[in-house]
């Protein structure tokens, strides 16, 4: 069985973003750029399921400029097979990433792919959703735990009331949650074993896919800055100044 994931090149989970000063977006130039951090817990995911024998082949697929391929380098160093780079500098929005996942999808015929539930630079949480319809594919959202039997995907799922559990059959899309699994750092021998795994180089041109953006990003602003605090003496002052100043009780 062969597994697709997906790997965005993000900015680094620990990076205090910068905005632009002309608010045209967040300042990526000398950041440091990792995989996105749901994306790691999909590759994670996929080496598992192939370390406990379902699995015979991962391929990890990244969108994006030509320093993805580290991206897809690290992903090889966990454990994938070998990885496709749609390479490109133009800006890549959901629609466009699953237009492209589908065409991929379509020749390499996964059972299942996994993906992150949402990339921490856009938050969209829509490319897996969009991948499915337009495979016409089941799809298993928010997975915080897998389980393979029967040509069937067990998936339980993070919802706002509790767990909930769904059984899909392949092929399918997965999304990955935070707790699905904690991802391992790669070994310095994996590593240099994942320089000689395979990339191919496409560009989106020869998939004959459409990726104009449909959404325009008027401007990206800094968050207010939060008022100081102030003490009180003791509950007595509390409760006047929640009652009088703030006016909730
Ligand atoms: P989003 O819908 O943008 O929040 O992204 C959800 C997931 O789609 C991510 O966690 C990735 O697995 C995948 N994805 C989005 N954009 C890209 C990209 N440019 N390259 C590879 N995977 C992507």
């Amino acid at each position: 069985m062969k597994v697709l994931v997906s790997v965005k090149r993000v900015v680094d989970y620990n990076v205090k973003i910068r905005v632009k000063s002309d608010a045209s977006g967040i300042e990526t130039t000398n950041v440091k750029m990792s995989m996105n951090p749901f994306d790691e817990i999909a590759v994670e995911e996929a080496v598992r399921l192939k370390e406990a024998g379902f699995v015979g082949e991962i391929v990890v697929v990244s969108m994006g400029v030509a320093q993805s391929q580290e991206t897809i380098r690290t992903a090889l160093a966990m454990g994938g097979d070998r990885g496709i780079l749609v390479q490109t500098d133009d800006e890549m929005q959901p629609l466009a990433v699953a237009k492209i996942m589908k065409n991929i999808v379509q020749k390499e015929n996964p059972e299942l792919v996994i993906l992150g539930k949402q990339a921490i630079d856009d938050d969209s949480n829509q490319t897996g959703q969009m991948l499915a319809a337009l495979l016409g594919r089941p799809q298993a959202t928010f997975a915080s735990k897998l389980f393979l039997k029967d040509n069937r995907a067990v998936v339980t799922r993070e919802v706002d009331g509790g767990l909930e559990t769904l059984e899909v059959r392949l092929p399918a899309i997965l999304t990955t949650d935070l707790r699905l699994n904690e991802p391992r750092y790669a070994s310095l021998p994996n590593i240099m074993k994942a320089k000689k795994k395979p990339i191919d180089i496409i560009l989106p041109s020869a998939l004959n896919v459409d990726i104009t953006p449909r959404l325009t990003t008027l401007k990206v602003t800094e968050p207010p800055m939060r008022k100081a605090g102030i003490k009180v003496a003791d509950v007595h002052e509390l409760v006047a100044k929640l009652k009088n100043e703030a006016k909730v009780i």
